[in-house]
């Protein structure tokens, strides 16, 4: 696939009612290209049947209107599945050697989770996470968000499926937002996916301008705050950004913006290092004043990292004291480890 064409996804639908009727198109064709681009989910203008063939071929001629190609897919007993995607990186378009990104595809109760990556690896390190240790290629661009949406709701055979977005695949997408946020629109745009913005989680570190912007543009995206550590100085220790993003300057943004729904706090549980009563105490009195809900993500191991997953017990003691002191919290025991696709296992061989 040839990439020096501009990429269809990347346009706006007043962008390319502009730039079709530049082109000589009749005014409604750009509304019908969206239609079959996202609400069809249909990317191959040889099939548009409502556009006449010159008019398709001259479509083809003028963008690529692909996605970008599944090179494999894992998939373990639960329904949960991992697609290898291929990035159009370097002349010949996606190839062995060529970047790669990774989105999962889980199956719940009454609804599917389509977890997301935004920037080919990862430039935080953080020091319990895979993806960290593939340090930063680049970031997504806002077709290559979309294009994961689009390619996993192929693989669902069901149009009506109620699906959740989370931006909990690889990178931080607050450290790509003009991406994320270009991509946000086609998501939510009744013209584009129409995905309900209360259907879609940001999960970050807490890059606070982007953050600020971020709820500012799309109020009713839920936000999901990587806490961690129940104090700056061990969260520093395990991720460095939060030397630059201190918990204070988060922590007092979250104090004074009001929400709709409580603020949710993801706090990963590593063996010895964040998981002591004391430490839940140590969070409590850190979170007083934001009404708050804590997901507690017992670690998903890697073998090429140092932390470890708590016993069981020790998780539920630590999710006791939370409880007592009044805070709102749900274990997340993540799906997908027999395939390394649970949170944080996100990496990839990139050469
Ligand atoms: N950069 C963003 C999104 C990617 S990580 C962020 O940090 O929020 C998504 C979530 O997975 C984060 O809460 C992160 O703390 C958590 N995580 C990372 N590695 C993990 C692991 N090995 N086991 C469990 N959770 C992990």
């Amino acid at each position: 696939m040839k990439t020096d064409k501009p990429w269809i996804l990347e346009r706006s639908l007043g962008e390319l009612q502009d730039e079709l009727r530049t082109a000589g198109f009749r005014d409604y064709t750009a509304w019908q290209v969206f239609q079959w681009l996202y609400q069809k989910n249909n990317q191959d203008p040889a099939s548009w049947s409502n556009i006449n063939k010159q008019d398709r071929e001259k479509l083809s001629g003028l963008y690529d209107c692909g996605c970008r190609p599944v090179l494999s897919v894992q998939s373990d007993d639960q329904g949960t599945r991992k697609y290898l995607i291929g990035l159009a990186d370097g002349p010949e378009g996606p190839r062995r050697g060529g970047l790669k990104i990774e989105a999962v595809l889980i199956r719940e109760k009454d609804h599917y989770t389509f977890c997301l990556s935004t920037q080919v690896g990862c430039a935080l390190a953080c020091g319990f996470c895979a993806t960290g240790t593939m340090g930063f290629r680049r970031n997504l661009r806002a077709g290559e968000i979309l294009s994961q949406i689009l390619t996993l709701k192929k693989e669902l055979g069901d149009p009506g499926a109620k699906v959740n977005l989370v931006f909990m695949g690889m990178g931080e997408p607050l450290l790509n937002y003009d991406n994320l946020s270009l991509a946000l629109q086609r998501i939510i745009s009744p013209d584009g996916m129409g995905i309900p913005p209360r259907h879609i989680s940001v999960s970050t570190v807490g890059i606070l301008e982007n953050l600020k912007k971020l709820e500012r543009n799309f109020p009713q995206v839920k936000i999901a705050f990587s806490l961690n550590a129940p104090n700056n100085d061990l969260r520093g220790r395990l991720m460095p950004i939060s030397r630059r993003e201190t918990l204070g300057s988060l922590l007092t943004y979250f104090r004074g913006k009001k929400r709709r729904q409580r603020l949710t706090c993801e706090y990963v549980l590593l063996k010895g290092v964040n998981d002591a009563p004391a430490q839940a105490r140590e969070l409590v009195r850190l979170l007083h004043g934001i009404p708050a809900k804590i997901n507690l993500i017992p670690y998903n191991e890697n073998p090429s990292l140092p932390f470890q997953r708590p016993e069981e017990a020790t998780v539920e003691k630590f999710r006791a004291e939370l409880i007592r002191h009044g805070l709102t919290v749900i274990t997340r025991w993540s799906k997908g480890q027999s395939i390394a696709s649970a949170c944080g296992q996100l990496a990839i061989q990139l050469d």
